[in-house]
C-alpha cells in the first residue's frame, strides 16, 4: 500500500492507517468515519485536480461529508446497507467497500500514478485548491514545492487565472512554514532575525562584546542553528538575561549557554564567555569542527588574553583567516603559504548580467532595470537576459520578439550614454542539449546564457553529457545555474562537476553562481576546481525585479566561501573590459 503517498495529504490518516487493525467485522481494515470521510475528499480534490466529471466530484465529496457526520462507524456495514446510506450512491459505496477491503482505493493510486508527486504535495497546501493547483501544474509548468517557491519569489503567480498578488504572498507564506517545520532556513531567511537578535543583546549588555558565530558567521547557504557569543563579567548570572526577548521561547539555560527558539522555529544557541575569552571563544565557535580542531593543536592549548581574532590567528603563526573560509578545507595550507585569497565584495563588482525584464517575467523594464543599475547600484552595465522560447511559461521571447527587443535595447543604449545594456538571452537546454534557437539568431546576442529549466528527472551521465553539449555549443558564453536545485525543496540533477568544469575550461565558458538565496549554484565547494582549470565565475542575481538585484549580495557571499577573488569573477569587468570579452570569438 502507498501510505507514504497518501501521507504527504495528511499525516494523521496516516497513522489511522498503520493503526487500522485486521479484526473484526465485515470491511477487512477497521476504519474510523472520519478517515473514510477524509479519503474521499482526497479522491475527490484528485479528480478535480485531472477535471473529472463535475457531478462525480461533488457526489463524492458530498459523500464524504455525510460519512464524516453519521453517529456509527461504517466500517461495520456490509456492502448493500452501506449502498442504501442517504446520499451514498452505489458507485461511492463501492470504492468505500474497496477502501474497508484493501485499504486503498484504486482510483487514487491510479492518480497518483498519472500526477507528478510533487504536484500531490502541492495540493496539500493550505488555501490552494485543486483548481488553482491545476494551473500552477498545467499553465505554469510548476511541478514541486520549490519551482512554486521559486515562482512566488519572482512574481510569476500574479498573473495567473484566479490568482493575485495576495494569493501569491499566502502560498509563499504556507511552503516557508513548511520549510520551517524541519527546523532549516535559508541563510537569507535568518538575516533579519540574527540582526534583530544582535541588537537585543547589545540593549541587555551594553557595552558588552556581541558577535554571531557558527554556520551564520561562516555564511553558510543553509541555518540549522543561530550562535551568538556574548562576552559577560565572570559573576554576571546569565540564566534569565533572555527571557525578555520577545519571540523568543527559551529551552535550556546554563552558566554558558542558552538554547532557544524563535517563533519561525530556527533554534539558536547563546553563548557567553568573559572578556578575556571572548576573542578565542569567538574563533572556536565559528570555525567548523574541522576548522577548530586544527586551529587548537596550532594554538597549542595557549589562548587567552588576546584582544582580537588577529591575535588568536597570529598566535598560532597564521595571518588572519575570513570566517567564510573557515571549514577545514585549503585556508590553512593557504595561510602558511601567504596565498589567502583576496575575497570579492559588492564593490569588485561593476556590472549585473543575467536578469529578466517585462519581456519575459521579470516585472520591471528594460529601462527601469537598468535606471536602477546605473543610479542605485552605481554599475556601468546591465546584461538582460529574458526567457527563450521554450520557456512559454515564462512569456519566452519567439525570433520575432528577440529582434524588437534588441531594437529598444539599441534606442536605450543611445538614451542613457555612458551606461551600456548588453543583449543577453537565457536560452534554455533542450533535452538533447542543443539551445532553442538557430545560429543565425543566437549570434545577434553579446551573450548567451544556458540554462536547463525542464526535465530534470536525468541520471548523472544523461545531465553530464547535456550540460556538456551546452557547453561545447559555440554560442554559449555563461553556464546558468548548473545543477537546477532549489536548496531545501529540490535536489538538483546530478552532475559530474569534474567534467562539466573541464568542459567549461576547453570552450571558454563562464560558470554562473547564481545569487539567487534559494539557488546558491554552482555551489562554492566547486569554486576553487574551476578556478584552478582558469574557468571565469559570474555572480549573477538573476532578477525578476529591481529588489531582485540586492540577491547578488548572496551570490558574494557564497562565492567567498569558495575563495573567489575579484579577478575570477566576470563581472568585475569593467563596461570597457567586458564589451571586448564578448567580442572575442570563443
Ligand atoms: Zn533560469
Ligand atoms: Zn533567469
Amino acid at each position: 500500500m502507498r501510505f507514504a503517498a497518501y501521507s504527504l495529504l495528511n499525516t494523521k490518516m496516516v497513522s489511522v492507517f498503520f493503526h487500522s487493525r485486521r479484526i473484526c467485522t465485515f470491511g477487512l481494515y477497521y476504519m474510523e468515519n472520519k478517515t473514510i470521510a477524509r479519503t474521499l475528499r482526497l479522491l475527490g480534490q484528485l479528480m478535480e485536480l485531472h477535471e473529472e466529471n463535475p457531478f462525480k466530484i461533488k457526489s463524492i465529496a458530498s459523500a464524504g461529508f455525510k460519512i464524516d457526520k453519521l453517529p456509527y462507524p461504517v466500517s461495520k456495514k456490509q456492502l448493500s446497507e452501506i449502498e442504501t446510506l442517504e446520499g451514498i450512491g452505489k458507485s461511492t459505496a463501492s470504492k468505500i467497500w474497496e477502501l474497508l477491503q484493501t485499504g486503498k482505493i484504486s482510483e487514487i493510486e491510479d492518480f497518483y500514478a498519472s500526477t507528478p508527486p510533487g504536484i500531490i504535495e502541492i495540493l496539500s497546501i493550505k488555501g490552494l485548491g485543486p483548481k488553482k493547483v491545476r494551473i500552477i501544474w498545467k499553465d505554469l509548468a510548476i511541478e514541486n514545492l520549490g519551482e512554486l517557491f521559486y515562482a512566488c519569489n519572482e512574481n510569476r503567480l500574479i498573473e495567473a487565472k484566479g490568482f493575485g498578488l495576495k494569493t501569491q504572498e499566502e502560498i509563499k507564506k504556507a511552503i516557508e512554514f513548511k520549510i520551517a517545520s524541519n527546523g532549516r532556513f535559508l541563510y537569507a531567511q535568518t538575516e533579519e532575525i540574527a540582526e534583530y537578535i544582535y541588537k537585543q543583546l547589545k540593549n541587555i549588555f551594553p557595552g558588552s562584546r556581541v558577535s554571531t558565530a557558527g554556520d551564520y558567521r561562516r555564511r553558510c547557504e543553509i541555518i540549522d542553528s543561530l550562535d551568538f557569543l556574548t562576552a559577560v563579567l565572570p559573576e554576571y548570572d546569565v540564566k534569565n538575561a533572555l527571557s525578555d526577548i520577545d519571540s523568543l521561547t527559551i529551552l535550556s539555560n546554563s552558566d554558558k549557554l542558552i538554547e532557544a527558539e524563535h517563533t519561525t522555529g530556527l533554534k539558536l544557541a547563546f553563548h557567553f564567555c568573559s572578556e578575556d575569552e571572548f576573542a578565542c571563544e569567538l574563533a572556536f565557535l565559528t570555525g567548523s569542527e574541522k576548522h577548530t580542531e586544527e586551529l587548537k593543536a596550532r594554538l597549542k592549548g595557549s589562548c587567552s588574553g588576546l584582544l582580537s581574532e588577529a591575535d588568536v590567528y597570529a598566535r598560532a603563526g597564521l595571518p588572519f583567516i575570513e570566517p567564510e573560509l573557515r571549514e577545514g578545507l585549503n585556508e590553512f595550507q593557504w595561510a602558511e603559504q601567504g596565498t589567502l585569497p583576496e575575497l570579492v565584495k559588492w564593490d569588485d563588482l561593476k556590472g549585473s548580467l543575467h536578469n529578466h525584464s517585462v519581456w519575459s517575467d521579470g516585472v520591471h523594464t528594460l529601462e527601469e532595470m537598468a535606471v536602477f543599475c546605473r543610479d542605485e547600484l552605481q554599475l556601468q552595465y546591465l546584461g538582460i537576459c529574458d526567457h527563450s522560447k521554450s520557456a512559454f511559461y515564462a512569456k519566452g521571447l519567439s525570433e520575432e520578439r528577440v529582434i524588437a527587443q534588441q531594437d529598444e535595447i539599441d534606442q536605450l543604449n543611445e538614451k542613457l550614454a555612458g551606461f551600456r545594456i548588453f543583449k543577453g538571452i537565457e536560452s534554455d537546454i533542450l533535452f538533447d542539449g542543443s539551445l532553442d534557437y538557430p545560429s543565425e539568431i543566437l549570434a545577434r546576442f553579446d551573450f548567451v546564457v544556458a540554462s536547463i529549466h525542464s526535465v530534470f528527472k536525468m541520471n548523472q551521465e544523461k545531465a553530464t553529457s547535456r550540460l556538456i553539449s551546452a557547453i561545447e555549443n559555440p554560442f554559449t558564453r555563461i553556464l546558468g545555474h548548473p545543477t537546477g536545485r532549489m536548496l531545501l525543496t529540490r535536489n538538483g540533477y546530478p552532475v559530474d562537476f569534474r567534467k562539466v568544469i573541464d568542459a567549461c575550461a576547453a570552450n571558454g565558458v563562464v560558470i554562473e553562481i547564481n545569487a539567487n538565496p534559494l539557488r546558491l549554484d554552482m555551489d562554492w565547494r566547486w569554486h576553487q576546481y574551476a578556478i584552478e582549470k582558469g574557468v571565469m565565475l559570474s555572480i549573477n542575481p538573476d532578477a525578476h525585479s529591481n529588489k531582485g538585484f540586492y540577491d547578488t549580495r548572496y551570490g558574494i557571499l557564497a562565492a567567498r566561501k569558495g575563495g573567489v577573488t575579484a579577478k575570477d569573477c566576470l563581472n568585475a569587468l569593467s563596461a570597457g573590459e567586458i564589451t571586448n570579452f564578448f567580442k572575442l570569438k570563443r
